[in-house]
């Protein structure tokens, strides 16, 4: 099983047998509420009537049609949809089936667009400490999570990483992004010092680190970063696929944050869980780059047999119609407050060290256990959640809330008191 402690889940299976809006039921039949919209993808809560009726229409209609070279009228449906939901400038879309191959399709696009401006020197990635990326080599490589990447060899070449931005020192239980640390992003200039500028093409960073335990960019760090990667011709990617379609009040991060990268990935909530799908998009000087190629019989040697599927473009256009009918996004953005206020209510609690929080995202970080491995206590806090019904999610010693966009205040309140719980008798 994907990153399970498969041994101890053997022991003690946790199954689900079917969800509905804000809830599961496990298999011996009890509630659990969902506190993390599966793995940050269920933003319009489970089974969604609307995404429902769309996946059943289109199997009925259309099951598959070939990606090379053939296409359907959805998949270009959904592109324009998904452009007018993007900053502006960024037009082009290039569909993908999960995070991880939009990273990898991100990054051999932005090492194609140097190439094809004749500057093909630029070939250096540089990723982040701490930065979670997915599972493919080149998402491993510029990722910066240490058992992510030490069983795997030698990894992409030509890779560098910017220190990460998590400081517990100066900026413990901030209240939304943290005040101290826009300079961290200098350490781009410090990496164009070492290697120079003519051999990088792109950065890639995470606008808000998620599943490394939920790392905000300090204030004024990705402005920063966009002067320097515009200063160099460096690319920017911001990976978002945890962060696009609402989890912030907005669109996207880069709406939110008020800076446009030159790339943005995204999955999860494109279809709400639903159909595993991803989508890269682009800005109009890097389609243009590979469109100038008048020769190339093909303008990219890229792609997947399930690139644009119908069943998962049906998914993502009705998500994003469920998405704004409800006002998600908006929603999200309005619940913030609250959501921030029962959150940093569990500072008082024993062994927390850290509360962070943005948008419906929440964390809280824990001190690890004395004489056990990092995690332990977190681990067993998840476990006492699910017992007593509530879904969360752990990294390390640290607590990742994310639930669906539709959750009400009542809901809220009984989250946070079912985790106070939970966390005060927590050894
Ligand atoms: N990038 C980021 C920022 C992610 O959070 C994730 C998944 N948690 C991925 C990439 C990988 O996505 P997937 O699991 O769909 O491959």
């Amino acid at each position: 099983m994907p990153f399970t402690a498969n041994r101890d889940f053997l022991r003690k299976p946790r199954m689900i047998t079917s969800a509905e809006g804000m809830y599961y039921t496990s298999s011996d039949g009890r509630k659990i509420m969902d506190g993390t919209a599966g793995l940050w993808c269920v933003n319009a809560g489970h089974r969604d009537p609307h995404i429902v009726e769309a996946v059943k229409h289109q199997v009925n209609k259309l099951d598959y049609a070939p990606s090379f070279q053939f296409s359907h009228p959805q998949a270009f449906e959904l592109s324009s949809k998904l452009v007018s939901m993007m900053p502006e400038g960024m037009d082009h879309v290039f569909f993908t089936n999960s995070g991880s191959e939009s990273v990898d399709t991100a990054l051999k696009i932005a090492l194609h667009y140097h190439r094809m401006r004749g500057d093909g020197s630029r070939t250096r990635l540089i990723g982040r400490e701490r930065g979670y990326h997915g599972t493919g080599f080149g998402g491993i490589s510029v990722g910066g999570i240490l058992p992510n990447r030490k069983h795997f060899g030698t990894l992409l070449t030509g890779v560098d990483h910017l220190r990460h931005t998590h400081d517990l020192d100066r900026n413990a239980f901030s209240r939304g992004c943290p005040k101290y640390g826009a300079e961290l992003a200098d350490d781009l200039e410090r990496l164009v010092a070492l290697h120079d500028a003519s051999t990088i093409a792109a950065v890639i960073v995470e606008p808000l680190a998620g599943s490394t335990g939920v790392l905000l960019p300090p204030v004024g760090y990705l402005k920063r970063l966009r002067e320097i990667c515009d200063k160099y011709g460096i690319l920017l990617i911001f990976d978002e696929v945890i962060t696009a379609f609402g989890r912030l009040g907005t669109a996207t991060a880069a709406e939110y944050f008020d800076v446009t990268p030159d790339i943005i990935t995204t999955a999860k909530g494109l279809t709400n869980g639903v159909i595993p799908m991803g989508a890269v998009i682009v800005s109009d000087k890097i389609y243009k780059s590979a469109m100038a190629n008048a020769d190339a019989p093909i303008e990219l040697f890229h792609g997947y047999t399930y690139s644009a599927n119908p069943m998962s473009c049906a998914a993502a256009l009705a998500s994003l119609e469920s998405y704004a009918s409800n006002d998600l996004f908006q929603r999200a953005a309005l619940l913030s407050p609250t959501w921030e206020k029962h959150l940093h209510a569990l500072s008082e609690l024993p062994n927390v060290v850290d509360i962070r929080n943005l948008g419906l995202v929440g964390a809280i970080e824990l001190a690890p256990r004395q004489g056990e491995a990092p995690g332990a206590r977190a681990y067993e806090a998840m476990l006492r959640a699910w017992d007593a019904g509530l879904m969360i999610r752990v990294t390390g010693d640290i607590i990742a809330l994310s639930p669906p966009l539709i959750i009400t205040e009542i809901q809220v309140e009984t989250l946070f008191e079912q985790l106070t719980k939970i966390l005060k008798d927590l050894p």
